[in-house]
Order: structure tokens, then sequence, then C-alpha cells
């Protein structure tokens, strides 16, 4: 054996050693009076002072790592203890002295501060060491009275004490189960407020903020109320740890929600859901009560020595049976002390559990209840940005755009109608699908649910009509495919129906009542914004185009023009202007009549409209004058221009009365920024090279000299 084992051994047995050897002499007569005490009595207490030294430390480590004391510690102190006082109260007075109540006071210390097995042990032991005492005094038979008395008040004072501890802890266990009961019924209370608000009941204060507020705590309320009920829970059970664990969404693994523990081990990861004590719980969906070393307390991350357990699961049952039931998770309690639960302790930790649920329930209500206040805020925003856009197209895409998050839709497409014949055009697609194919396309609208839409005025399909495989939608040549979930909603703005918003997902189901009506609403306004922007751009279009021939008006040739050479002037970048001016027209006009002359204007806008590119900007600069503006255009590229209008004019045949006219164009340009400098003197220049081109025959082109060239010539 090696000397360490031999040291702890030792001390291990040293307090019995030391208690024996006292208890020994005792029964030999000895601890006579002070001072007639030996070297062995004087020894021999020396040894059970130390004695009761280490067993004091070794209860202090105990106590320190969080362990409560063994039945084998209570005996031990209680044994040197009573030895301690027996002999010390023998020294003091002897046999029939003044001090032997100390022995009493021990006992009575010893029975209400160890547990109750420990107390009633110690009480015999105090018994019998004084037995031994008056044998070994030679002191009986006559001392029997005065040996009963002692016995006898031994054991009332053990009694006693013994009686007021359960009175008290009686009284006290009754104020904590109604503190608990009163707890609980708050719980039931708040659990069904948060019902009613779940249920949409107006509050008081039922302003938005007001509502947001109230709403915001009550949220915090019902977070708080798994804490409460935890809390609860640990005091009432006298647990190291209350813990509630809820299950992921895939049923695996279970996940600390909020726990109350005098330990800081408890594991924050998800656990494995089927595993360990708790696994047991979820398997059979049942309460698990165990006691003893138990193995398989997973949810703790470092070693801790769990003496019982008891763990209920969170079972939704609805009124159904528990079988049925909906498993949310796993509320647990545990204690190192070594003390199983009881069935008691069952109901009332099941009644936290319905407690946990019922808050856990709340608040996935309220979570419902904020999500939907934040739809509506979102569909409130959505309106009012529908209503600033100026633009159809801005609208349109707003319009796809809204569709696909709130219904949600992952295909969206507007139709517009076209011309009196129903004919629609698909204004705008946006999301999956080969939207490029569908992109402006155009439809007769007699067949589709495009069609239908417009001509009910309803949304369709209606609901519970299922889809068929293949929904006509547009036409028969513009498939949709794939779609599970299709809505066509009709825009209608007054008695008007504009087009059509269709929304298309690959996901069955996918759009449920409330977003489809509240798509409807929306429909309502994105048709009015439609109209209103369509309107706005009819307007500007009018503003800025002249009437008869369609080419950019007088005033905002002057505003393009400026901007177009501000470009060109940043980008150090060509511009030519082209000024053209029908030959002898007022002689047209004069022959043939006004009618004539302005049919002519318009053909000559044709012409020039064909000639120009996407860039340049065709106007009609007054009367019969017409302005090309061409940007990144040098001199000979206009010159080549010009002289391709001109001779496209000259060819081009006029129907007039039986006959035909011909008609020829003067042109004059001017290239910036050899030409002229800025707007003004561009024009000017044209004008000149134009009047040039009159003086020079007509039907002709003439370009404005360079600056240098002007002086120099
Ligand atoms: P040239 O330019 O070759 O010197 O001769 P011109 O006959 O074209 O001369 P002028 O510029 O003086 O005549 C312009 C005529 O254009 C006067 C007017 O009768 C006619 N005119 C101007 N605006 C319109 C219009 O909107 N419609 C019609 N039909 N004629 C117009
Ligand atoms: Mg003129
Ligand atoms: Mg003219």
């Amino acid at each position: 054996m090696s000397w360490g084992g031999a040291a702890r051994r030792a001390r291990r047995h040293a307090p019995w050693v030391a208690a024996s050897a006292v208890i020994g002499l005792l029964a030999l007569g000895r601890f006579r009076r002070f001072p007639a005490c030996s070297w062995t009595e004087a020894a021999s207490l020396a040894a059970l002072l130390a004695g009761l030294a280490g067993v004091l430390v070794r209860r202090a480590q105990r106590a320190m790592e969080g362990r409560q004391p063994r039945l084998r510690d209570d005996l031990e102190l209680g044994l040197i203890l009573l030895t301690l006082a027996e002999s010390v109260s023998l020294l003091a007075g002897g046999l029939h002295g003044p001090f032997y109540p100390i022995v009493y006071l021990v006992v009575a210390f010893l029975v209400a501060f160890l547990r109750p097995a420990a107390g009633v042990a110690l009480a015999a032991a105090a018994i019998a060491i004084d037995l031994l005492a008056f044998t070994g005094a030679r002191a009986l038979p006559a001392a029997w009275p005065e040996l009963s008395a002692h016995a006898a008040f031994l054991a009332l004072f053990a009694l006693l004490y013994q009686l007021v501890l359960a009175v008290q802890v009686a009284a006290a266990r009754r104020a904590e189960g109604q503190a608990v009961a009163r707890r609980l019924l708050r719980l039931d209370e708040r659990a069904r407020e948060y019902r009613l608000i779940a249920a949409g009941s107006e509050e008081a204060d039922a302003s938005p903020e007001g509502r947001a507020r109230w709403t915001a705590a009550a949220v915090r309320e019902v977070e708080q109320a798994v804490g409460s009920a935890l809390e609860i829970a640990e005091r009432a059970l006298h647990a190291h740890t209350c813990a509630v664990f809820l299950l992921s969404a895939d049923d695996r693994a279970l996940k600390l929600h909020d726990c109350r523990s005098r330990s800081e081990a408890v594991r924050r990861d998800p656990l494995a859901a089927e595993s360990g004590v708790l696994g047991a719980a979820v398997r059979w969906r049942k309460a698990v009560r165990l006691s003893g070393r138990l193995a398989g307390v997973t949810y703790y991350d470092r070693p801790v020595a769990v003496r019982a357990l008891l763990a209920v699961p969170l079972l939704e049952t609805r009124g159904g049976a528990a079988a049925e039931g909906f498993l949310r998770g796993v509320v647990v309690a545990d204690r190192i002390e070594d003390r199983p639960f009881t069935p008691e302790d069952e109901d009332l930790l099941a009644a936290i559990a319905r407690e946990v649920l019922r808050a856990i329930e709340a608040e996935r209500l309220l979570g419902s209840v904020k999500r939907a206040r934040d739809e509506k805020e979102r569909f409130y925003r959505a309106i009012d940005e529908l209503n600033r856009l100026a633009k159809p197209e801005e609208v349109f895409e707003a319009a796809l755009a809204l569709a696909r998050s709130l219904l949600p839709a992952d295909f969206a497409a507007l139709t517009l109608v076209e011309g009196p014949a129903g004919r629609q055009r698909i204004a705008a697609v946006a999301g999956v699908h080969a939207g490029e194919a569908l992109a402006g396309r155009l439809f007769a609208g007699d067949r589709g649910l495009c069609g239908d839409a417009i001509r009910y005025g309803t949304v369709l399909p209606a609901s519970g009509v299922r889809l068929g495989s293949r929904p006509v939608v547009f036409d028969e040549e513009a498939q949709l495919r794939g779609a599970e979930s299709l809505k066509v909603f009709p825009l209608r703005s007054g008695d008007r129906i504009l087009g059509t918003l269709v929304a298309a997902s690959r996901r069955r189901g996918a759009f449920d009542v409330e977003a489809v009506q509240a798509m409807e609403v929306i429909a309502l306004q994105v048709a009015q914004a439609i109209q209103r922007a369509q309107l706005f751009s009819e307007v500007e279009r009018m503003a800025t185009t002249d009437g008869l021939t369609g080419l950019v008006n007088h005033r905002q040739l002057q505003l393009v023009l400026g901007e177009r050479l501000a470009e060109a002037r940043r980008y150090r970048r060509p511009l030519s202007l082209l000024l053209g001016d029908i030959d002898h027209f007022k002689a047209v006009n004069d022959t043939h009549g006004h009618p004539a002359g302005d049919a002519i204007l318009r053909g000559v806008a044709e012409v020039l409209s064909g000639a120009a590119r996407e860039t340049d900007v065709v106007a009609r600069y007054g009367g019969e004058e017409f302005v090309l503006v061409l940007p990144e255009t040098d001199a000979t590229a206009a010159g080549a221009l010009a002289e391709r209008v001109r001779a496209a004019v000259e060819a081009r045949p006029f129907p007039i009365g039986g006959g035909t006219l011909r008609i020829t164009l003067s042109l004059g340009i001017a290239t910036f920024p050899e030409a002229a400098a800025d707007k003004a003197e561009l024009i000017a220049r044209a004008d000149a090279a134009l009047y040039a081109a009159k003086h020079a025959g007509r039907n002709r082109a003439v370009a404005a000299p360079a600056r240098g060239e002007r002086a120099a010539g």
C-alpha cells in the first residue's frame, strides 16, 4: 500500500478511532473531575479535537464543491460532538454535576441541523454513551433513576426539536405553496389577456402608436412569463437547475430557451433531441422521474453530480389526447442533493409546463399579430408609393414588385387594353419565366384569363376553382408553364378596366386568401396610378410635341438642344444641327389649299424621322421649317445626312387631288464646335447657311464654314 493511500485511510478513520478511544475511557470510568486528568485522557481529547477539525474542514470542502454532506459525514460529526460534550461535562462536574445539560443542547443541535436519520441515531448514541459512563463509574444500580432521567431528557429534547422543526417546515411549505398558487393564477390571467389580443380585440388606446407600444410591452411580458414560471419551479422544487428546452422545427434538436440554475454549466448549443434523459421524455412523451447516480444528463457542459431529475414534456394537446399532441420541448428540474422528486413535485412541474406552453403560444401569437401589423404598414406604404409615381413604366414596375413580394408570386405581368377590340398588350413582366418573349406582346384577349378578367371585372380564377393543367392566361401562343398558383386581377379605375395584373407561383397554394384580398385593393390603386401616370405623360407629351406632325415642338427643342450641347461640350464631342425649310411652300398652300399643305408637312416630318437615328432629335421649328439635332456627328457626316434627306424629300410623291405633287427642301448645316460655340450661335449659323442655300437656287444643303474660314472668306 502506498504512503498516500495509508495517509488517506488514516485521515478517514481518525475521527472514529479518537471517538472510540474516548468512549472506551468513559466506559472504564475515566474522566473524573478536573484536574484529575491523566495523559491518556488529555491525548484522546486532543485527538478528538483534531478529528473535529478534520471533519469540519472536509464538510466545508464539500460545501464549496456544491456537494451535500453524506450520512457518514453527519454521523462522524455528531459522534465527535457527543463524546466531546459527555467527556467535558464529566471533567467539569462529574457524573452528577451541573454541566450535563451541555449534552442535551448538543443533541438538540444535532437533531435540528443534521438529516433526520442521523439525528435519531445520534440521540440513541447519546443515551448509550451516557449508560457506558454510568457503568464505568460503577454508579449503577444506585444511579438508575438519574440515568433514566438523562435518557428521558435526551429523548425529549430530540423529540421537541424535531416537532418544532416539523411545524416550521410545514408553515414554510404552506406559505410557499400559496405564493406559487398566486403566481400561477397571475400567469393564467396574463395568458388569457394575450389570447384576447391575439384574437384582435381593440384596446382602449386605439391609436397606431398606442397599440404598437402596447403590443411591444405585451411581448416583453410574455417573454418574462417563462422566466417567472421557471423561478417558481426552482424555488418550489428546491432545484439546482430548472430549464426549458424547445424542439427545433425538424424535431431533431433541443435548444435551451430559458433556465434558472445555480451553476453556469447549462449548455446553450443544440442537443440531440433523442438522447439522454431529455430524449426519454421526448420519445415517451411522458414525465421522467429519476434518482441516484444519474447518467445521461446531457445538458451540462461539464460533469455535474445530479442525484435527482424530473423532466416533463411540453405537449400542446389542445384538449385532445397527449399521444396526439404537438410536442414543443421539455421542462427539466434537477437536484444535486440526494432527495428524489415526489409525485407532487411532478404535478407542480407539469403545471409549470402548462404555463410555459401558454407563454410560448402567446409569444407565437403576438409574433403573428406583429407580423400582420407590419404587413399592413407595408401595404399602406406601398399604396402611398404608387401614388407618387409619375411615369406609367414606374407604376408597372412597382405593381409587379408588389405582387411578387406581397402574395408572394415568382412571376408577375401587367397587361393593358389597347384599342376598342379588346386587344391587350403585355406592358411589363417580372420574375422567373420566359419574360423576355412575353414583354411587349400583343394578344387578342378573347380566350384567356386576362380577357375574362376584363370582361367579368373579377379576380380569376375564383377561389376554390382548380387550375387546369395548362391554363390559358394571355392566349394559346403565350403559354405560362409550371404555374401551380395563379391569379389575374382586373385593373379597374372608376368604370374602366385598363388591363390586368397577372401573378403566378410554382408553389401550390402559394397565395393565401388575405394576401389575395390585399392584392385586390392594391390592383385598384395600381389602376388609378396607371391612369394618373398616363394622363400625366399625355399632358407632358402635348406640352412638348407639335400637334400636326408629332415632332418635338419649338420650346422642347430649345430645351433638348441646350442639354445635348452641354453634353457635347463636356465630353468634347461634335454636334451638328440641320435646319430645313420647304421651298416655295406658300405657293403650295395657295394652289392646293391648307389641308394639302398640312399633309405635306406631315410627310416631310415622316421623311425626317425616318432618316434620323435613335439619339437624334427631330423638331418642327415653326411653319414649314424643321430642325434635326445630331449628337456625335461632325460636319462631314452631317453633310451626308442632309444630302440623304434632301434627296428623299425630292423623291417622295405627295398625292394631291387626282395627281401627285413633288416638293423640295433646302437645308442649312452648322456643327459644334468648329462653326459655333453656343446654342444661339449654332442656330444663327444654320439659319445663315439655309439662307445661303435658298440664295444659291434652293433644293440643296449648305454647311456653315468653320469660324476661322469665315473670317478668311
Ligand atoms: P421659300 O422658303 O422657298 O423662300 O418660300 P416659301 O414660300 O416657303 O416662303 P415663306 O417661308 O415665306 O412661306 C412660308 C409659308 O408656309 C407661309 C405659310 O402659308 C406656310 N405655312 C406655315 N405654317 C403652315 C402650316 O402649319 N400649314 C400650312 N398648310 N402652311 C403653313
Ligand atoms: Mg419658311
Ligand atoms: Mg419655305
